[in-house]
């Protein structure tokens, strides 16, 4: 018997892919690095499918049917180039490579270009959920070339996410535009993490709430347009308690959040295509600066507010208040997030339907919620949507929330509690429908020490004015 599929690689993500596909009934050959892993895969979930074992690469590529299909799923970076290597002189031309790793879509580009010159078509592919998502379900996000989507396809609709009956997975488009999406979908979840961090604090620290009584407040948030696998997982983590000390389980943990880089790749390639990602880039800071540690110690002692709480009529509306301006920040980062994808798609002519990104993260991915679902109908309705901000939905959202967001914030900045999230969200919000920003001014500026020059707004052409000499205008 052949498999129509092969994974190699079976750490976590792996090991849990082969199963999906195994127990959607797709025969599938499994192989890794270090056979132990392979042999300890069919030994324990043998039984869910039919799994074709192979210890070396030449008996794993023997094992699939034509044209072959082969999983990657290792470390990213150097090691997914030595696979390919190791694999790539084996396969024929119309055999196909799938590369299920955290790839930065620019090595996916590479990666693709090379081994389309040898006939072979390399199909790099987001994959957001995490091992749960990877066994029951996860948000697909493939690129690469038209053909090869045309056979995988189907199987990856088979193993995905499926919400009201339609799978989480698209053909996002050519090369690297998968691992792109993928890396946005990141940036994303960064982001809404971090609001979320913003709201629990405010309310801990505005209204000096326990975290029990927050996870009820996110509980409350989870059952109305918040409805999300983040918020959800927040209220669970809050009610946890530690069981050695007894705490709220949050507070023992130490306040030093990692990356592993994804949230990184996203800000670096949006400084490249000059897209403002504030969103985004103050969580990857967040998560910066709270891990200075030695830099924290040496500020502990610095000045703030005197430690007040909100009182009366503040107190009583402010956990709404929150809601609102966790909802308006959301849309602001999803909104950045999807100018990414659609300045990202133009760059490099992937084509990429904003429309479809939001409906296959619906389901099986981090950043799932019923939220997506507006996203989808925003780009239905119309499809050349300048920004979210400006969909009816999201517009009239915005215009419902302001008042409290702008209370959030400014009552954040009077009790000391930092909010960089909903800070710059709402400055990207006054910053996009402001008439007149002050770039005027910055711009003026460059051509006073720079002769960088300016454009006028009263009249075309280009100027410079002789400030070192009598101030009069040229045009340049
Ligand atoms: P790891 O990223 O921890 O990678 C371990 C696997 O890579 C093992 O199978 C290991 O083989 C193999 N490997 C490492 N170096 C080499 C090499 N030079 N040659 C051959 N094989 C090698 O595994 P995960 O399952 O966590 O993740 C797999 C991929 O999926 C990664 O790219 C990750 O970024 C991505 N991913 C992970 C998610 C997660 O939640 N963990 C979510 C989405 C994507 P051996 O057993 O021999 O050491």
């Amino acid at each position: 018997q052949q498999a129509r599929i092969g994974v190699t690689g079976l750490a976590v993500m792996g090991r849990n892919l082969a199963r999906n596909f195994a127990r959607h009934g797709h025969p599938v050959a499994v192989h890794n690095r270090t056979a132990a892993r392979t042999k300890a895969l069919v030994d324990e979930f043998g039984h869910e499918g039919d799994f074709i074992p192979a210890e070396t690469a030449e008996e794993f590529v023997a094992a699939l049917e034509r044209p072959r299909r082969l999983v990657i799923m290792v470390k990213a970076g150097a090691p997914t180039d030595a696979v390919i290597e190791e694999f790539a002189p084996l396969l024929e031309p119309g055999d196909m490579i799938i590369d299920g790793g955290n790839a930065h879509f620019l090595d996916t580009r590479r990666r693709e270009a090379a081994l389309r010159e040898r006939g072979l078509h390399f199909v790099g592919t987001g994959i957001s959920g995490g091992e749960e998502g990877a066994l029951h379900g996860p948000s697909i996000m493939p690129g690469g070339s038209a053909e090869a989507y045309q056979t995988l396809g189907p199987m990856l609709e088979d193993i995905a996410a499926t919400v009201d009956g339609t799978p989480c997975v698209t053909h996002v488009g050519p090369d690297g535009a998968g691992h792109f999406v993928k890396m946005v979908h990141n940036g994303i979840e960064y982001a809404d993490m971090q609001l979320i961090a913003e709201s629990y604090d405010l309310l801990r620290h505005g209204l000096g709430l326990e975290p029990a009584a927050i996870a009820e407040v996110f509980r409350t948030w989870d059952s109305g347009r918040l409805d999300s696998y983040l918020i959800e997982i927040t209220a669970e983590v809050l009610a946890h308690s530690d069981a050695a000390t007894g705490r709220p389980f949050v507070d023992v943990v130490l306040d030093q959040a990692e990356q592993k880089g994804t949230g990184r790749w996203t800000v670096q390639g949006a400084l490249d295509l000059g897209v403002p990602v504030s969103g985004i880039a103050e969580a990857v800071f967040s998560r910066s600066l709270s891990g200075h540690a030695d830099l924290r110690a040496a500020a502990r002692g610095l000045p703030g507010p005197s430690g007040e709480r909100l009182s009366g009529a503040d107190a009583e509306r402010f956990a709404d208040d929150v809601e609102q301006a966790l909802y308006a920040s959301k849309i602001v980062a999803y909104a950045q997030g999807f100018h990414q994808i659609q300045a990202g798609s133009a760059e490099y002519g992937w084509s990429i339907d904003p429309g479809q990104v939001a409906t296959i993260w619906r389901g099986g991915c981090i950043i799932r919620a019923v939220f997506l679902n507006r996203i989808t109908d925003a780009y239905r309705k119309n499809p050349e949507l300048a920004t979210l901000l400006v969909d009816d939905h999201f517009a009239e959202a915005l215009g419902a929330a302001q008042d409290a967001w702008r209370r959030v914030v400014a009552t954040a900045a009077r009790l000391g509690v930092p909010t960089p999230g909903f800070a710059t969200a709402l400055a990207y919000y006054d910053g996009l429908r402001a008439e007149r920003l002050p770039a005027a001014l910055t711009q003026a500026q460059r051509d006073f020490f720079g002769a960088h020059t300016y454009r006028r707004a009263d009249r075309d052409g280009v100027f410079h004015t002789l400030w070192g000499g009598d101030r009069s205008e040229t045009t340049a």
